[in-house]
């Protein structure tokens, strides 16, 4: 059994759970803040502080106090004993200027984001071993989250974030933003059909497979340096770039492709499956040969994806916007979703009739109405 396949079975915890108890002293008690930006989100920056207590540099995330933000801070404060996924120091419920806040401090990734990273080391040969760790990192958090039963399905490159600098410096999966935690209880949901198949797999394995298109997104890049679904002549992002994604067209070109190894390929068209049914599972990823590396050889030759990175830096900003956009649309919500209602509950006046009928047939002894006996 390889160190991966074990993460699945019994995912690496380094402290126990813990339910979350915001503080409700002021963060400026614990920690001096500053007006350093290390990242912008959709929730506006994420800025630097430091512990008066350690004299450690931390990030702090301020959220407004809704129930989303909440559910967000939660269902991270859940997964966060994971050494893959970015861990939540402190949160504090502080109020600035009459609006009530969360303010989450995490522990401070210095060593920015996955591909920026590989972007910046483009004269360093990155290699299809390298890439197999990252998504060995990267399944490791995807499988502690998902034996969670939490989906995170806002898996991007930017969510990926490396604890340092140094060159085997651990990378980590944060930004609980769309996360959600799935259940199994109804076994046979039905939905009026949106997108694809949530109603033939259930919430808890479609919103699942929603990272696993991602999962497979992100390979792709690490091993090319651009997203599928360009052109085949590999141009710009155009608009027709959505139905591709739909349609689930991509190819392999050559040139980049051409020394990479079938194995991953592979793995990769299973997870790109339009189909959610039919994608890759994390169970399933966790036992291929790629990523166990069992039985497989990965080439020394140095990848493409470092100089394509470099190289067409400029279309990284469209690369996240249509990824975006794509988890956006993946994202069905399926308790908002209309159910078709359970058929004794429904206010059907046929059913009414019918019920009505069947009670007075029930409480109606054989034979005795109507009958010519
Ligand atoms: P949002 O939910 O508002 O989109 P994120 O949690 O994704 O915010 O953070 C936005 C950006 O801030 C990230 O892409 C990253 O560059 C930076 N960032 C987030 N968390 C940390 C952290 N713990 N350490 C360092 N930088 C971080």
């Amino acid at each position: 059994m390889s160190f991966i396949t074990n993460l699945w079975k019994q995912p690496k915890i380094t402290r126990p759970v813990r339910s979350l108890r915001p503080k409700k002293n002021a963060i400026t008690d614990d920690y001096v803040l500053s007006k350093t930006v290390l990242g912008v989100g959709v929730n506006g920056k994420v800025l630097a502080c430091t512990s008066k207590k350690t004299g450690e540099k931390h990030a702090l995330k301020v959220l407004r106090d809704v129930p989303k933000a909440r559910r967000e801070v939660d269902l991270h404060w859940r997964a966060c004993v994971s050494d893959y996924i970015v861990d939540i120091v402190d949160v504090y419920e502080n109020s600035f200027g009459g609006q009530k806040c969360l303010l989450v401090v995490m522990e401070c990734m210095e060593g920015g984001e996955l591909f920026t990273r590989i972007q910046e080391h483009s004269e360093h040969p990155f290699t299809e071993r390298e890439a197999a760790s990252v998504a060995r990192q990267i399944c490791a958090a995807l499988s502690h989250l998902h034996h969670l039963n939490l989906a995170h399905r806002d898996l991007k490159p930017e969510n990926l974030l490396y604890k340092s600098k140094a060159r085997d410096s651990v990378l980590k999966l944060t930004d609980f933003g769309f996360a959600k935690e799935v259940t199994s209880k109804m076994q046979t949901p039905c939905y009026t059909p949106y997108y694809v198949a949530p109603e033939v797999l259930g919430p808890e394995k479609y919103d699942k497979s929603c990272d696993m298109w991602s999962l497979g997104v992100i390979l792709y890049i690490l091993l090319c340096g651009y997203p599928p679904f360009y052109s085949a002549s590999g141009a710009a992002i155009s608009p027709g770039m959505k139905r591709r994604i739909r349609l689930g067209q991509y190819t392999y070109p050559d040139a980049e492709w051409k020394s990479v190894s079938s194995e991953v390929k592979q793995m990769i068209s299973g997870l790109l499956r339009t189909d959610p049914a039919e994608r890759l599972s994390m169970e399933q990823v966790l036992c291929h040969a790629w990523i166990t590396g069992q039985g497989v050889v990965h080439p020394q030759e140095p990848l493409m994806s470092a100089r394509v990175l470099a190289e067409e830096s400029h279309m990284w900003e469209e690369t996240q916007e249509e990824m975006a956009h794509a988890l956006a649309t993946m994202r069905v919500d399926t308790d908002k979703v209309t159910r078709v209602k359970e058929m004794d509950t429904i206010a059907n006046p046929m059913l009414e009739r019918r019920r009505k009928k069947q009670n007075v047939d029930a409480k109606t002894p054989a034979g005795s109405v109507g009958s010519p006996v």
